[in-house]
């Protein structure tokens, strides 16, 4: 990596026409990148399982004259079987005809406690959404990907994905497997040309980070829509053959 992605500067158009799919874009991160790389010309699909709420990130998006209009894909990742992910798929090459982007971002948090006390549904729960889930998602985009000329995965990692710590339970082993799920398919997709790369926001003022730290001073927070230099960079064309990497989006 020639620059540092915390200070990329992302140009006009810099993702003009690219289809990009994000999940978990009704809230947090993922609505504020929605809305960042519609406004830089992108062509986003907007995952989530609020179709209310993504209906409220698409009229912000369309608010803006210039922007593509926006497409909205409601699947819930707890609950979704395999037809539910192949149709999504299906539909996207029918609209698009390929996928440019793939942002692994919806997550949930769980139990904050000790794996000795940690509710084992739970458990399953987070490993499956925040896992499972993008494992699902990334193997039925792969051959979308594939048709792009420059397609880029992010996945979404976490400072307790690289260290483990007391009272993370599930989200860090999910967060670590995240960090493995990425080496793996980065590695695969070594002579591929397709970036695979995963970004640790770290502290953002979301919901998620409330409920894991509600007594903390939020002003003191970055908001969802000042750590989004490195999502761009990964995004765009100026990080080409940036794979493999884990970065810190702070
Ligand atoms: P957030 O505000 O809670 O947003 C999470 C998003 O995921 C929402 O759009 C949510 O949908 C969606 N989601 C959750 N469960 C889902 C499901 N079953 N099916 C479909 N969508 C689902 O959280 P955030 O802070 O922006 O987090 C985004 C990512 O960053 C996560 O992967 C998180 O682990 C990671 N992260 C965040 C921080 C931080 O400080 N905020 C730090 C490190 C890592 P709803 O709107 O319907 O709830």
């Amino acid at each position: 990596m020639s620059l540092d992605p915390r200070e990329y500067q992302a140009r006009d158009g810099l993702l003009q026409g690219r289809i990009v799919l994000i999940t978990g874009a009704s809230d947090g991160i993922g609505k504020a990148l929605a809305l960042r790389a519609a406004k830089l010309g992108a062509q986003v699909i907007l995952h989530g399982r609020n179709s209310e709420k993504l209906e409220a990130v698409y009229d912000e998006i369309i608010a803006d004259k210039s922007a593509l209009q926006p497409s909205i894909a409601c699947m819930d990742l707890a609950t979704a079987d395999s037809a539910a992910y192949t149709s999504l798929a299906n539909s996207i090459e029918t609209e698009f005809g390929h996928l440019d982007g793939l942002v692994h971002n919806a997550g949930i948090l769980g139990d904050r406690m000790t794996l000795e006390q940690y509710d084992a549904a739970v458990f399953q729960r987070v490993l499956h959404v925040n896992l499972t889930a993008a494992f699902a998602l990334t193997q039925v985009c792969l051959p979308l990907l594939k048709l792009s000329s420059d397609p880029s995965i992010i996945f979404t990692s976490s400072g307790v994905g690289r260290k483990g710590r007391a009272f993370w339970g599930a989200y860090s082993i999910s967060k670590f497997g995240t960090e493995a799920m990425m080496q793996i398919l980065a590695d695969e997709q070594s002579h591929s040309g397709m970036r695979v790369n995963c970004i640790n926001p770290g502290a953002v003022k979301t919901n998620m980070r409330l409920e894991a730290y509600p007594a903390e001073d939020r002003d003191k927070l970055k908001e969802p829509g000042d750590i989004l230099a490195s999502y761009l960079y990964l995004l765009g064309p100026d990080s080409g053959t940036t794979t493999g990497q884990s970065i810190d989006a702070q």
